[in-house]
């Protein structure tokens, strides 16, 4: 009898709709659609479900100041405000922000306990964006940042890789860990592009220097040039780093019908994506692979660019479906950028 027959688990609570803002491009009903599809196609049935708590304070106090923290609580409490001016708080946010975060740990915690092999936090609002002590890019708290901070002290793990590919840049993610040697930060984003930082020189310093790994990219790049990177970059940043654990900020805005950007990804090409992230982790770590839903505001694109994550992470990606199918524009050649990505790193 197989121990294990559900080796991928989800993680979603309803208190994430508490969250929403009409008009916005990151509301409710995002994750509405996924859940939706994920239903009709029976995957929510094939997954574990893992239990969803809130970060408690004293982790959300790893990464973010205590008076960030109050000001979003207070912010709530007052009626709702905004953060900055793409990233607003209602009735409710604090509660849907810090289970999004409890969420990923949640998962981080059933995959390094081994209740779980790999696993996938489909909650909001997002984190990559989110800083120490400020939200912004329509992030409240550092959801990954905070679940690779309890893999470490609460787990004991020394080394997490965090993999990026939301079509943004993680600043977040990446000035939380910038000098720190024991989480590495790979990103790939179109640039120059919101938020403006990411540049290739930007490898982390002091003792982090060389554990960020910044893939800027211009428009178009699609799922041929997104796998060279992952084949010729990623997997030798990740071979040399050697993590125990691997974390994703999943964006689904490198999509080329995303009204945000225009990376030129399609819905297969994320079923590749995650089915080498997965791979990695197979040969890194044993598996232990957990995912975060970041950006993605094509409602479509969001719902079969999730399930098809969850189909990699499954070892089902010949299932994966692409209704809308790829982009028909010519891609740029992307030779110098990974050349000069290779001697900026070192690598061979
Ligand atoms: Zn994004």
């Amino acid at each position: 009898m197989n121990p294990n027959p559900n080796p991928t688990c989800f993680a979603y609570d309803a208190v994430e709709q508490l969250h929403t803002l009409p008009g916005h491009p990151e509301n409710r009903e995002r994750l509405q659609s996924v859940m939706a599809l994920l239903e009709d196609r029976g995957l929510l049935d094939a997954m574990q479900a893992v239990p969803v708590s809130s970060v408690p304070r004293s982790q959300l106090h790893w990464v973010h100041a205590p008076a960030y923290v109050d000001h979003v609580q207070a912010l709530d409490e007052a009626g709702g405000g905004h953060l900055d001016p793409d990233t607003y708080v209602v009735p409710g946010s604090y509660r849907a922000a810090l289970a999004s975060a409890g969420a990923l740990i949640a998962v981080v915690d059933a995959v390094i306990t081994g209740k779980a092999r790999n696993g996938m936090s489909l909650m909001r609002p997002p984190g990559h964006h989110a800083l120490p002590d400020r939200g912004m890019g329509f992030c409240l708290f550092a959801n990954v940042a905070l679940a690779a901070r309890v893999a470490q002290r609460v787990h004991g793990l020394e080394r997490i890789l965090i993999i990026d590919w939301d079509v943004h840049h993680g600043n977040g993610t990446e000035a939380i860990f910038y000098d720190d040697p024991t989480v590495a930060f790979f990103s790939t984003h179109q640039y120059p592009y919101y938020p403006g930082t990411g540049a290739a020189e930007d490898v982390g310093q002091g003792p982090g220097r060389g554990t960020t790994m910044n893939v800027p990219l211009p428009p178009g790049v699609g799922d041929h040039g997104y796998l060279r990177i992952f084949d010729e970059l990623l997997i030798p940043f990740a071979m040399r780093f050697q993590p125990e654990l691997i974390l994703v900020s999943a964006g689904y805005d490198a999509h080329w019908q995303d009204p945000l950007a225009s990376e030129g990804l399609s819905l297969l090409g994320f079923a590749q994506l995650a089915s080498r992230v997965r791979d990695v982790a197979e040969t890194c770590c044993a598996g232990k692979l957990a995912i975060a839903l970041e950006g993605g505001y094509n409602r479509t694109v969001l719902s079969y660019g999730v399930m098809n994550t969850l189909l990699a992470l499954m070892g089902e990606e010949a299932g994966a479906e692409d209704p809308i199918g790829p982009p028909a524009y010519a891609v740029p050649d992307i030779d110098d950028i990974i050349t000069r990505i290779k001697r900026i790193h070192h690598l061979a």
